[in-house]
């Protein structure tokens, strides 16, 4: 396969920029985002090549990022930094398909990348990006999972990394792992954004090399969640997808990748894609429902730490890709939220709370009448159970009153003496 030549463009004012030189946003302050050529190229020879390395045992394209790599990231395979992320299931919703109201609808289950998110993807490809261009330190601000994922993979490749998180607001999982793989943690006294402002500061001045998703190459390894879902799914594109939004990036990724495929005809169809914010975070939600211009949210609240973002930075690119693939944007409340995870763990397969926002939105879209109950629908889930078992357990214990969240299908454990009377009667 002969190369795609790649270059960075403005998502504002179109101006390109070579890959030569390390660069977050254009002169204008728009974000950039990697663009290619496509003349010349075969879609169905891609395929083909793609479907070759589909159960690759070792090397760079056993990743389900690189398998892709064409549309990944030119580079040569000797500076790619992977642990393997991606080829993550595809489940059957069980359960949480029968709450949804939906038929066909299956969950993709990117809480099984090797950090646990789907953080994992963009990460493998954003650190290729460090490596290349020599840093040594590499830093994010993080609402947890980019953290746990940065400081994996700067591990595995020998970086040093630095991690800037809210106080006190993410969850216990996520800062277990950033400290386990040996982040420099700093918890600075504000929140995600205050923390996001406050990291590109110091990338700038400190030359070290920035890991947010406003890295467009993170951008661009994220895109491959959508590639193995139509992989699994033999290329038959689903009529849906529906997606958590916090920073904005995942869906930005997601569509980027689904338009690439389309231009190349890999795919005919193109999809729909729901994306679905936390009420109390939700500024891309209030902009599109009341077709207002973007307002950031000053204070963002919700029990999915993930997504408590009130000024995300990719939500023009976001916006671009809703756009080509008439796409929504949908909120949902906290209550809504914590059924949805509890059905979604009652099904056997588990998530952590702002991936449930996919079934809880799903939902909700099909009592609207927007989604079809026929449809073939497939929701993302972003992030592993076991990031936040403090959610799962004040669920389950009906504990979280104090934010207006109540234990509807909580599941209580008990204490009984050690009897067998007391089990017959605990299990009557
Ligand atoms: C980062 C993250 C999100 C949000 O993705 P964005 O790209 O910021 O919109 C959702 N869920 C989980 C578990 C995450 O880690
Ligand atoms: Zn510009």
């Amino acid at each position: 396969m002969k190369v795609i030549p790649s270059c960075l463009k403005c998502v504002r004012c179109g101006k390109t920029y070579d890959l030569s030189q390390v660069r977050y946003n254009c002169q204008c302050g728009g974000t950039l985002d990697l663009t290619r050529d496509f003349s010349g190229v075969d879609g169905r020879e891609l395929k083909k090549l793609w479907d070759s390395r589909w159960g690759a045992k070792r090397g760079v394209y056993a990743s389900g990022v690189w398998r892709y790599k064409e549309l990944i990231l030119d580079i040569d395979d000797s500076c790619i930094v992977s642990r393997q992320e991606g080829n993550t299931r595809l489940y059957p919703a069980g359960k949480a398909g029968e709450y949804a109201g939906l038929k066909n609808f299956y969950l993709k289950h990117e809480g099984e990348n090797p950090t646990g998110s789907f953080k994992d993807r963009g990460m493998t490809c954003g650190s290729t990006a460090a490596k290349f261009y020599g840093a040594r330190t590499v830093a994010c601000a993080s609402t947890g999972n980019t953290s746990a994922s940065m400081a994996s993979y700067a591990a595995v490749s020998g970086m040093k990394s630095v991690i800037f998180i809210p106080e006190g607001k993410i969850a216990y999982g996520k800062l277990a792992q950033a400290l386990a793989f040996g982040g420099k943690t700093l918890q600075i006294r504000g929140n995600f954004d205050d923390a996001m402002r406050l990291v590109q500061e110091v990338c700038r001045e400190l030359n070290i090399y920035l890991l947010n998703s406003i890295n467009p190459f993170r951008i661009e390894g994220q895109k491959a969640i959508g590639f193995e879902v139509l992989q699994q799914l033999d290329w038959q594109v689903p009529d849906w997808f529906v997606i958590p939004g916090g920073n904005l990036g995942n869906n930005t990724a997601l569509s980027k990748g689904l338009q690439e495929l389309y231009e190349l005809g890999i795919i005919a169809k193109i999809p729909r894609i729901a994306v679905i914010q936390a009420a109390g975070s939700a500024p891309l939600a209030n902009m599109w429902k009341h077709k207002t211009p973007f307002r950031a949210v000053e204070n963002p609240e919700t029990i999915a730490t993930a997504i408590k973002i009130g000024n995300p930075v990719s939500w023009e690119k976001s916006l671009r890709g809703l756009e080509w693939c008439n796409g929504v944007v949908e909120d949902v409340t906290e209550q809504e939220i914590m059924d949805a995870k509890a059905m979604v763990d009652a099904a056997g397969i588990g998530a952590e709370p702002a991936s449930c926002c996919s079934v809880a939105g799903a939902k909700k879209l099909v009592e609207a009448g927007v989604i079809d109950p026929e449809a073939q629908v497939v929701g993302i889930l972003t992030g592993n159970i076991l990031k936040d078992p403090d959610a799962v357990i004040g669920y389950h214990k009906d504990e979280l009153g104090k934010l207006n969240i109540r234990g509807t299908y909580a599941n209580q454990p008990q204490v009984i003496d050690c009897t067998l009377e007391a089990v017959r009667q605990a299990l009557e």
